[in-house]
């Protein structure tokens, strides 16, 4: 089982047997609904940048248009940080960066060279 940073992007959006909608990505619309309806400029206009496979952030659409477009298109392969629906700096990946200790011998090394140089 791999569950990963908004991994239900990446799966089909249609459960192949039952011919219904992937529950793991209704979830996620409804995530994404509630991420992107908390910007004031959503609340007063009650249009939002449509993320859709179509649109692709392209169109400003009224609010239940996006939940159909969601629902029918599917969302845009790739877009997993909202940046453009109020998300910033999510913080995901930082585990994997190389370790401190590591990068901070070779760069002592190289000071003491330049230093005697
Ligand atoms: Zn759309």
């Amino acid at each position: 089982m791999s569950t990963y940073f908004r991994s239900w992007m990446d799966e089909p959006m249609m459960n192949p047997e039952s011919n219904t909608l992937n529950e793991e990505y209704a979830r996620g619309i409804v995530e994404f609904m509630q991420v992107a309806g908390n910007q004031p400029r959503v609340q007063k206009s009650g249009k939002l940048i449509c993320p859709c496979s179509i649109c692709q952030n392209s169109r400003n659409v009224r609010v239940e248009i996006v939940w159909h477009h969601l629902y029918s298109n599917g969302f845009t392969p790739g877009y997993k940080i909202w940046y453009l629906h109020g998300e910033r700096n999510y913080d995901y990946g930082s585990t994997s960066e190389p370790t401190v200790s590591d990068s901070l011998g070779d760069r002592t090394e190289v000071d003491v060279c330049v230093g005697t140089d």
